[in-house]
């Protein structure tokens, strides 16, 4: 059976023509939550208000409330239109509006759902206010503008996950020469799909706030399609009046209430508990719901995998869930004290490097997560696991810091030999792969039992012998990287699908300089000219946005099929070179054959892959003082440093490594393992 994703060959149109996603049933959100399961129910104790029985938005009502329609005298029609109206305002509105609320919004609009929503929405907009305006009171201060979104403030109904997909496996091109053992996977899914496919992107309503599922299609045999999706266009602030110029570092530190964006990236080898882990620290922060994890739990205990139901916060997709493995590159936010995060599960299995590669070539800082079970550990670590191998990419792909969530401790009665163990071998090892000992952090976790994640753990076999941080402190000390937003603007496409509108969206991250709606950007390849009509930070509309921001562009004035994932947007004046010759610093990796000239691999730059030959080995260089030691090397074997020349078959648009940091790194694989990382140091043609 095909595993991979064809996303390629994917219609985009199908989207729109599915409506019964993600299965969600009325029922399964009412029940109530097996005891067994209790560990996992939302607790919202500090909230008065609490789900069975809630005042917001003006309505009281009870979990179970029915509201009677027969004093309304319906035909049998009306009553079917009726239902039908109800059920789709239930997929948008979940259970955060009385049923009585919603009959009534119905009947007035005359079934007319669309205007029945709005006003339902209209109505919640004028409680918020009056909720926020309360708040403002109450705190005693004559707050300016906007309140900040805060956890307690939140309401029940506003705590949905937001999950997008970072289509690493999305619109990646398909010709090139085979890399020999280099299956489809490895490939970039390339075997697998059509050159003209789209990927897919969709939005979600929720609440009158809109969830980006910009999500890989699945092969249709293969995956039941189980996400929630409406036909609503993504919210992008669009170009209506002439573009004013922004003094964007200011407005940068004035943007998020003052705090700094931070992107971060999961790691670790399969199964050490990443997506459990973040699932959990989510719905510990209030971003998943009851209602939604109550459906998690009840959809992963039918599927035979109650441990999963944390996991299925992040991993979206029906083939992640049947695999128990994610494929994809999750991405979600969350704020911490000083910080908002944005969070990206990669996939840990072997077969899916290439997309976590992708994921964390757009990181700040990593948390690499490490099972602590007997045996387990030493399975990441060893050859072949992806502890080390995820660590050297990390830090080959220029993250410095890192957070080690030494995992499942539960498993190991939280011993603190145990940790140490694991700690010292973890230690020397990354100390060899670059990270500075003080930029590493160890912290003792139990992503299923959530100890140790957004509080200190109580417990007291942990107590004993840790006084460190916990995990959300850890995320919350990461220091912010310096923001290149001085120099001239790049954004590497990571996504890009059809929007409803005119134009396409792309998405990626800035890693330099800023855009403004109305700008004009250059498309390296295909060295095209496009307009920015709307940009959306987070899913919400913004009119600028800087460097380390990840980003959705709407643009119009270019055709996307001649986008690809992997091409850099920049700005045309001071554009980025393409080329398909290029020399680079290498470091060798620990690689059974010597490399020698006409070696195949494939490259990973940024967000792209793409099957490139060494095509010279020009010198073997001194490790620490960078000396040529020896010149025209025939071969290069492990651990050495050497400089050489790369041959791309298509153009790729690249950066040199002493002008942008963020853009002249590499990464060469071969057969499934890499083989090489480092820096570009001469674009040649
Ligand atoms: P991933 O592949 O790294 O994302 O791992 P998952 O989050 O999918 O977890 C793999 C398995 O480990 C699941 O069965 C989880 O329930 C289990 N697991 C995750 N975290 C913990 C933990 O802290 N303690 C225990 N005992 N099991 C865990």
């Amino acid at each position: 059976m095909a595993r991979h994703r064809n996303v390629r060959g994917y219609n985009y149109d199908e989207d729109f023509e599915e409506d019964d996603l993600y299965g969600q049933s009325v029922e399964d959100d009412c029940c109530i939550s097996p005891s067994t399961a209790a560990q996992f129910i939302y607790s919202r104790r500090d909230n008065p208000s609490s789900f069975a029985e809630t005042e917001e938005y003006g309505y009281k009502y009870t979990e179970h409330s029915n509201y009677s329609v027969s004093s309304h005298q319906l035909t049998g029609v009306e009553k079917a239109q009726l239902d039908s109206c109800l059920d789709h305002m239930r997929e948008i509105l979940g259970e955060s509006v009385p049923e009585k609320a919603m009959v009534e919004a119905i009947l007035n609009s005359k079934f007319d759902v669309q205007q029945a929503l709005d006003s339902v929405l209209a109505q919640i907009n004028k409680q918020e206010m009056k909720i926020e305006n309360k708040d403002t009171v109450i705190s005693g201060k004559a707050t300016k503008g906007k309140i900040r979104d805060s956890q307690t403030t939140r309401t029940e109904s506003d705590v949905v996950p937001k999950v997008t997909k970072m289509i690493v496996s999305g619109k990646k091109r398909s010709t090139g020469f085979e890399v020999p053992g280099v299956d489809a996977k490895e490939n970039g899914h390339n075997a697998l799909m059509p050159q003209k496919g789209l990927s897919a992107g969709d939005a979600n309503v929720s609440l009158g706030k809109t969830e980006i599922l910009s999500k890989p299609a699945l092969s249709s045999q293969t995956v039941p399609a189980l996400e929630e999706q409406t036909t609503a266009p993504i919210p992008m602030k669009k170009s209506t009046k002439a573009k004013q110029q922004i003094d964007v570092k200011a407005e940068l530190e004035k943007r998020q209430g003052g705090k700094h964006l931070l992107n971060l990236v999961v790691i670790g080898h399969v199964d050490a508990g990443k997506s459990t882990l973040l699932g959990h620290l989510l719905y510990l922060l209030g971003n998943v719901n009851k209602r939604t994890m109550h459906k998690y739990e009840q959809e992963s205990k039918k599927a035979g995998k109650a441990s999963f139901a944390y996991a299925w916060v992040l991993d979206e997709t029906g083939e992640e869930r049947e695999r128990g493995v994610t494929m994809d590159v999750g991405m979600t936010k969350f704020e911490t004290q000083t910080k908002v995060i944005t969070l990206m599960d990669a996939p840990g299995h072997k077969d899916f490097i290439p997309n976590m590669i992708t994921g964390a070539a757009q990181a700040d800082v990593a948390i690499l997560v490490v099972d602590a079970s007997r045996g387990e550990f030493e399975a990441g670590f060893e050859t072949g696991g992806q502890t080390r191998e995820h660590g050297l990419l990390v830090r080959s792909l220029g993250v410095t810091q890192l957070a080690v969530a030494v995992n499942k401790m539960d498993q190991v009665n939280w011993k603190q030999e145990r940790f140490l163990e694991i700690v010292g071998k973890l230690g020397q090892f990354l100390k060899q792969a670059g990270f500075k000992e003080s930029d590493v952090a160890y912290i003792p976790t139990s992503g299923l039992g959530g100890e140790n994640l957004v509080t200190r753990s109580q417990s007291s076999e942990l107590t004993e012998w840790y006084e460190g941080k916990c995990l959300l402190e850890q995320i919350d000390s990461f220091k912010s990287p310096q923001r290149s937003v001085d120099k001239p603007f790049r954004l590497c496409v990571s996504d890009v699908f059809k929007d409803q509108g005119s134009g396409f969206c792309v998405t990626g991250k800035i890693e330099a300089g800023y855009v403004q709606v109305g700008d004009r950007l250059l498309a390296m390849p295909p060295n095209e000219l496009c307009t920015v009509k709307g940009i959306a930070l987070h899913d919400e509309p913004v009119d600028w946005a800087a460097a380390g921001d990840h980003v959705s562009l709407t643009l119009t004035g270019m055709d996307i099929i001649k986008i690809n994932v992997g091409c850099v947007f920049c700005c045309p004046k001071e554009s980025i070179k393409a080329c398909t010759r290029f020399r680079a610093r290498v470091l060798i990796f620990n690689i059974e054959i010597p490399i020698t000239k006409g070696f195949p691999v494939l490259l990973h730059y940024q967000t792209v892959s793409e099957p490139a030959t060494i095509r010279r080995l020009l010198s073997v260089l001194h490790k620490s003082t960078g000396e040529v030691t020896k010149k025209k090397p025939k071969c290069l074997v492990k651990g050495q440093n050497a400089l050489i020349e790369l041959h791309t078959q298509r153009p790729i648009a690249l950066e040199l490594y002493k002008d942008f940091k963020e853009l002249g790194r590499i990464m060469l694989r071969y057969s499934g393992s890499t083989i090489a990382a480092g820096v570009v140091t001469e674009i040649k043609e």
